[in-house]
């Protein structure tokens, strides 16, 4: 039953965050004007502003120009819908979950605004960073040292790496590698573990397909593989943890 709730709430905010995902990078209000056509800025009606089922009722295109829409936007109602539940499903407990459904909700818009404009804003990461803290020390004081470390080690990381290699790795990476830990705690090593191994798996099939020259000079934008890595690390992160040291460092 919540875990339904949670689905159907999920695909609410996850219509919010196509604003968000639309709007932030352009430096524009996400309060208002209302939700309009990208194409024909004709406002849209309630009516056809409800999550996956208007898109797929108008067949993926305005009511008023028939200007196609793009498949993002069911594509982020759905995932956080998805994500939402999964969050209840899986997890326990006030902190477990607010801790997780913050960190999935600021994780979508990120993703989608760093493969479209490659960059992670600090209008996102920053409050991002922020409400981790506030979240961790409100509902699990104890726990809260270790995520503080978590976050500090993260950044600390990726700080190194964007300063060895410029031009990868960017300061935006930094912030929401930093935000990652302060949500997570400990499960931010696989995070950015498996973050940098889809990394270079992408990469690799970039340069195999354009070859070396083309494919290196293809940027590919590194913020959506930390935020699946972050989303996997939240489900199995302490029992990656736990494989790792029980089949590793015995
Ligand atoms: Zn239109």
């Amino acid at each position: 039953m919540e875990t339904a709730f949670a689905g159907v709430l999920g695909a609410m905010i996850g219509s919010f965050l196509n604003v968000v995902t639309h709007r932030v990078p352009r430096r524009l209000s996400i309060v208002a004007p209302s939700s309009r056509c990208v194409s024909c800025s004709t406002p849209i009606k309630p009516y056809d502003n409800i999550p996956v089922l208007s898109y797929l009722l108008l067949r993926g295109h305005c009511r008023h120009c028939r200007a196609s829409i793009s498949p993002r936007y069911p594509l982020i109602e759905a995932g956080t819908a998805g994500l939402c539940a999964a969050v209840v499903a899986d997890r326990s407990g006030a902190a477990g979950i607010a801790l997780g459904v913050a960190m999935v909700l600021l994780l979508v818009p990120l993703a989608f605004i760093d493969l479209e404009h490659r960059r992670l804003p600090n209008a996102i990461t920053l409050p991002g960073c922020a409400l981790a803290v506030i979240l961790g020390s409100a509902l699990d004081p104890a726990g809260e040292p270790t995520r503080l470390i978590a976050g500090a080690g993260a950044g600390g990381a990726l700080l190194l790496a964007a300063l060895a290699h410029p031009g990868g790795m960017g300061m935006g990476d930094v912030k929401l590698a930093a935000m990652i830990g302060l949500f997570l705690g400990k499960p931010v090593i696989p995070a950015i573990l498996i973050a940098l191994i889809c990394g270079v798996l992408v990469g690799g099939v970039v340069i195999a397909r354009r070859g070396v020259k083309d494919g290196r000079r293809t940027a590919i934008p590194f913020g959506p593989f930390l935020a699946f890595g972050a989303v996997l690390a939240l489900f199995a992160g302490s029992e990656i943890l736990h494989w790792y040291s029980t089949t590793f460092l015995h």
